[in-house]
């Protein structure tokens, strides 16, 4: 039932025409531990069973996962369209260093058709979005966005990061996306003690992200102790889900209630611009907030540095609430300007709620407010 670790970092071959069978990869089997490794492949399976798709290939982070497949899906002199709220390195790596390497990466408001359709052009290789946004939940349609792309040209991969869902609550592939990428250090492994990612998607796909953008490209292989972790915690991920998602509700509605509190985002409010589409492509609306404190990024400070429970940290995810002010943490690689662009306001809070007690952490919430 339990995979062991196989903590090997090679593989014995029976012969020299077995090893060369196995790099021409005309044989199945193991090589080196950067390829592949027994503890990985059982919890990928898993993955690709959770998300719907053929295949899963784990990696050491989140950005580990995005950048392998971004340098195996992309050459010189082709485009990206990505979405303009994006977690604050993949944004980077989107728009402030793959310009180094002669890609141009289009940075749009994905929600808007027409921006969309004028930013494809025949260069685009790449449509990428995140949905709920990181920080502030911005919804995109899953279905449509992929539709535009695809009647563009069937060839665009459309990459979907999945972070603050969990196949629990949403699978990208289903409404039409390509690729699906995961920070795992997030909902899927579930308890803020290691880091991983994961890219699903089809069979061919997969493996040149794995011969290219791991082996070749960032060596960012998931060693196999990371791994059994990661397979540990992933198997409560449906009672963990249920209660971020409950739990999350009741503090979303206790933010909404308090005058300090200028804007709430979270897509099960009603008042949430994507909560019809979040209804459409999610099955509950998952465990992050992020709420504008009124009176701009001092007042925001406050309530951030007064919480008890909660603790004051970048990541997600966790058993524990963690709470983060994304202009100065996360998300500074944006510039003030693209920050402005990009919809993340000065005043903006990111609440990863967690599975304590709903009461305590609205108890919590409610006195760092009062500091104000
Ligand atoms: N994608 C999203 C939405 C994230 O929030 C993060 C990290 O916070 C990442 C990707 C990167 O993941 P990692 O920190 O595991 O590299």
């Amino acid at each position: 039932m339990i995979t062991p670790i196989y903590n090997s970092s090679t593989f014995i071959f029976d012969s020299t025409a077995q090893g060369a069978a196995r790099f021409a990869l005309e044989e199945a089997g193991y090589i080196y531990g950067r390829i592949g490794n027994p503890t990985c492949a059982a919890l990928e399976e898993t993955l690709a069973n959770l998300e719907g798709g053929e295949a899963a290939l784990v990696t050491a982070s989140g950005m580990g996962a995005i950048t392998a497949t971004i340098w195996t899906c992309i050459s010189a002199g082709e485009e990206i369209v990505a979405d303009k709220t994006l977690y604050g390195c993949t944004f980077e790596f989107f728009e402030h260093h793959l310009s180094r390497f002669g890609v141009k990466v289009h940075c749009i408001e994905i929600t808007d058709e027409e921006q969309l359709k004028a930013a494809l052009n025949e260069k685009t290789r790449i449509v990428y979005l995140e949905t709920p946004a990181n920080p502030n939940l911005k919804i995109t349609d899953i279905a449509r966005t992929a539709e535009i792309a695809h009647a563009f040209n069937p060839e665009i991969r459309v990459i979907c990061d999945n972070t603050f869902c969990s196949p629990y609550l949403q699978n990208p592939l289903k409404q039409g996306a390509d690729l699906v990428v995961h920070s795992a250090t997030k909902y899927l492994s579930g308890h803020g003690d290691l880091l991983a990612g994961v890219v699903v998607g089809d069979t061919e796909t997969i493996t040149q992200i794995r011969l290219v953008g791991i082996k070749d490209m960032t060596g960012a292989v998931l060693a196999p102790n990371e791994a059994y972790l990661f397979a540990r915690g992933l198997q409560t991920l449906p009672v963990r889900m249920e209660r971020h998602c409950d739990n999350a509700m009741k503090v979303a509605r206790y933010l909404e209630s308090n005058k300090k509190v200028e804007t709430v985002f979270y897509p099960g409010l009603e008042s949430h611009p994507g909560h019809e589409v979040a209804g459409k492509q999610m099955r509950a609306y998952g465990g992050m907030i992020s709420f504008i404190v009124k009176g701009g990024r001092e007042k925001a400070a406050i309530v951030a540095d007064n919480v008890k429970l909660a603790t004051l940290a970048v990541s997600l995810g966790a058993t524990v609430t963690l709470i983060e002010h994304p202009a100065s943490m996360t998300h500074s690689p944006y510039t003030e300007e693209e920050l402005v662009a990009a919809g993340i306001a000065a005043g903006l809070i990111r609440l990863s709620v967690g599975l304590e007690d709903a009461d305590d952490i609205i108890r919590d919430l409610d006195q760092a407010l009062g500091k104000i």
